[in-house]
């Protein structure tokens, strides 16, 4: 196990080099670091930086891209600490998760995607790659300083340091279904083109089947939302067989916004409710 005192900051950072090591190096002060793009921001935003950073960069069991099996279920299992880099060509995301690796190559600028990571981007809650995690219905593998379980992206949403001191993301699951791959979508809206934050990122899913929808899965995040699914949406898509108008309302009804300084709560429904209708639309006529 490494460690570093870095001096000036009077920040010590140690380097664990296997799970089991970070019950034994946590202090009350400690904060997990993975890339340290995401606490770069708040560092700079005027966030104190604490005193003891825990560096995930070279634990083991956070690295790591392969096909498991659980339960009989087939997933794609991807180390937190994997970079958003890798995220974005890695030959197993890129043929059964294709909008992960999408979603990721929309994240910042290049060399935020060489040090960010998969696990810092899901930890930090507002990170692009979650509403795409929620349609993939994805799951967390997490270590609680005692043992690993599986949780949904709700619950690890929920979590607070409070809560639970030591809960790390160790690995992320992605169910492996080859069907559908083009039913879904990923689709950041920023203020311009590239390097910006999104105004909002949605992620969505459609199964249809005989001409009709029987599953919808949506999710919006980006900014500073609390990533959402968009539950009443897909309530309405379903029973209405795919009542594009319908749906359109209860998009803007059932998304939970904001106004700030540039974008107004009611520009960003209208957005979302936008592209979720010509992307349904869009899907709908390709399966008639
Ligand atoms: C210029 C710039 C542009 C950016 N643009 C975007 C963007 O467009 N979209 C976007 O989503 N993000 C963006 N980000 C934010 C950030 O780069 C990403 O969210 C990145 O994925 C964070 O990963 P990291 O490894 O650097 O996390 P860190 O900064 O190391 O950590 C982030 C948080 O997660 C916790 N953490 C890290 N790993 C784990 C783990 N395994 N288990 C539990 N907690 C953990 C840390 O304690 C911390 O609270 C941007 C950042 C910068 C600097």
């Amino acid at each position: 196990m490494g460690q570093l005192n870095t001096g000036y900051y009077q920040t010590v950072v140690e380097i664990p080099k296997q799970l089991g090591d970070i019950k034994k190096i946590k202090r009350e002060d400690s904060l997990f670091i993975a890339g340290g793009t995401l606490l770069q921001l708040n560092w700079e935003a005027g966030i104190n930086r604490p005193s003891h950073l825990i560096s995930m960069e070279m634990v083991k069991e956070l690295h790591g891209i392969q096909k498991v099996s659980i339960d009989r279920k087939e997933f794609l299992e991807i180390g937190a600490a994997t970079t958003l880099a890798d995220c974005c060509e890695h030959k197993s995301i890129v043929e059964h998760a294709p909008i992960l690796a999408d979603a990721c190559k929309k994240i910042a600028a290049p060399a935020v995607r060489n040090r960010g990571t998969i696990g810092g981007n899901i930890a930090g809650k507002v990170g692009d790659s979650i509403p795409v995690l929620f349609v993939l219905e994805a799951k967390l593998c997490v270590y609680d300083g005692e043992k690993e379980t599986i949780i949904s992206i709700q619950e690890w949403l929920k979590t607070t340091i409070q809560q639970n001191p030591v809960l790390i993301i160790t690995k992320i699951l992605i169910p492996i279904k080859n069907k559908e791959k083009e039913n879904y979508f990923f689709q950041k809206v920023g203020r311009r083109e590239s390097f910006t934050a999104a105004v909002i990122s949605i992620a969505g899913f459609l199964k249809i089947a005989d001409k009709k929808v029987t599953a919808a899965r949506f999710a919006i995040g980006g900014g500073a939302h609390l990533p959402q699914r968009l539950i009443g949406a897909e309530e309405i898509l379903v029973d209405t067989s795919g009542d594009l108008f319908a749906f359109y309302k209860a998009v803007e009804t059932s998304f939970s916004t904001y106004s700030d300084a540039f974008v107004t709560e009611k520009y960003r429904k209208k957005v979302a409710a936008n592209i979720l209708f010509a992307k349904c639309r869009e899907i709908i006529e390709k399966s008639e």
